[in-house]
């Protein structure tokens, strides 16, 4: 259930507003949608709450990425049906209302991803809105399921590539970017609002504006410019750079043009920090996901990106054990991770997922054999990533500040998003707010993570 604010509302009349329990589960792309079903709901005089019991309602933003997620869904749309009784489902999982349905025939409407009219519409049913809503309770930035000192800013729906292992595409479609105005207005509005960290995502964040031509919008900034702003990821790297926050690059493919943007982050205009989730290595097992890369050429790309930018942060993640991988094409895997060298790498044993083509795929990989590849890419990607935190000890590190302790407190370094990398664990002299951006000297790491003690302010 979420942590946000549960301010008290009321209608004109005296009369308690509905309240609504919310669920969020799945990805950050699932909780931008989240944030606008809230946000909403806020503008139109609901209260929301994390208690199932007592409330009007509940709403499950559910995830139908991988089956685990589906079963995680599926048991939050029952718990929430025992404690409650009206449930209402969107999310990846609507798009398969049978599923639901069969496990779960109660619940009160089925709807899919970004179908926010369609939620609001089934909220309006089960549980009507008061005649004059407080539109005011709503700050102008919405509400923010993140810390409110950083936030996601979701740049495009969908996604025109089609990896075999991946539904997406059927589930939310092909790329429609958002305008790059709208964009910044939202950037900046996160930022008037305290916001000190933007983390731009998309399903393919290198492809943002493919589908609108690269459309130029008008956008007039807090000092009232009109600017003109392409919807290209360098434009709007450049714009975004402008805010005088830090901006983190999330889920960006290695195409060429992504040498553009390297400078910027040289320059400390946008974080020197890409997440490229790669997912393989081996050119035969890349053909059969369908991927758009090659291993030679992302080796080039990142030796060219580290010489432009030494300290650039790479991340990203990879399946082991999809459909017909051979021992020789899982080495292949190891000898990469070897000799990219990066930074911070995730790994899922590959899952099939319903619908998704590589079902249809011959040689499935044994569970057992799915496991040991796991655990020798963990251990190997384990020694990298203790190798390269090493040689940050001795530097100094701007961190920003996610929770205070009475001495120490912990944080995120320009090579840290949240959730996903690592901690820097900081002993201060002063207590340090959180949102708040300190220099740190690191004096020790181990195989995640870092420590050290403040070093200015
Ligand atoms: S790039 Fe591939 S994995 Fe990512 S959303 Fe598109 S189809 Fe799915």
């Amino acid at each position: 259930m979420l942590d946000t604010p549960a301010k008290p509302a009321s209608d004109t009349d005296g009369a308690p507003a509905p309240k609504v329990s919310f669920v969020s589960l799945g990805c950050p792309k699932a909780l931008v949608d989240s944030e606008r079903i809230i946000t909403r709901l806020r503008a139109e005089g609901y209260e929301l709450t994390r208690e199932h019991k007592g409330s009007d309602l509940v709403i499950v933003n559910t995830c139908g990425f991988l089956d685990s997620a589906k079963a995680e869904s599926l048991d939050a749309i029952g718990l929430a049906l025992n404690e409650n009784g009206k449930v209402i489902v969107t999310g990846c999982m609507g798009a398969e209302p049978e599923r639901i349905t069969t496990a779960h025939p109660g619940v009160l409407a089925i709807t899919g991803p970004q179908q926010y009219e369609s939620v609001l519409e089934a909220v309006h049913r089960a549980a009507p809105p008061k005649h004059n809503p407080f539109i005011d309770l709503v700050p102008p930035e919405g509400i923010k399921l993140t810390p409110r000192h950083y936030a996601y800013l979701k740049i495009s729906e969908g996604c025109n590539n089609r990896c075999t292992f991946c539904i997406i595409p059927k589930l939310r479609g092909d790329l429609v970017s958002r305008p790059a105005a709208d964009v910044m207005r939202e950037a900046e509005r996160l930022v008037q609002a305290g916001v000190k960290e933007l983390l731009v995502i998309s399903q393919d964040t290198s492809a943002y504006g493919l589908d609108t031509k690269y459309a130029t919008s008008s956008w007039k900034n807090a000092a009232g410019e009109t600017r003109e702003v392409r919807a290209k990821f360098l434009d709007l790297s450049h714009a975004l750079g402008e805010l005088g926050v830090w901006v983190r690059m999330h889920y960006v493919y290695p195409y060429k043009h992504v040498d553009d943007v390297i400078p910027l982050m040289a320059d400390r205009k946008i974080l020197p920090y890409l997440d490229m989730p790669l997912q393989h290595a081996n050119a035969d097992v890349l053909r059969r996901m369908k991927r758009p890369a090659s291993q030679e050429k992302t080796l080039d790309s990142i030796r060219r990106w580290r010489e432009m930018c030494p300290d650039l942060t790479l991340r990203s993640t990879f399946i082991v054990g999809f459909p017909g991988e051979t021992d020789a094409e899982f080495e292949t895997l190891l000898e990469f991770l070897d000799e990219a060298s990066l930074d911070r790498v995730g790994c899922f044993k590959y899952e099939a997922v319903n619908g998704a083509p590589a079902n249809a795929l011959d040689n499935p990989v044994p569970e057992e054999i799915k496991e040991e590849r796991w655990h020798r890419f963990m251990q190997a990607q384990q020694k990298i990533s203790a190798r390269r935190l090493k040689r940050k000890v001795g530097t100094r590190q701007q961190v920003i500040i996610d929770e205070a302790g009475p001495t120490v407190a912990r944080g995120r370094s320009m090579a840290d998003a949240p959730e996903i990398d690592g901690n820097v664990y900081i002993a201060s002299r002063r207590p340090l707010r959180v949102g708040e951006i300190v220099t740190v000297k690191i004096e020790r790491s181990d195989e995640y993570d870092l420590h050290g003690s403040t070093a200015g302010f």
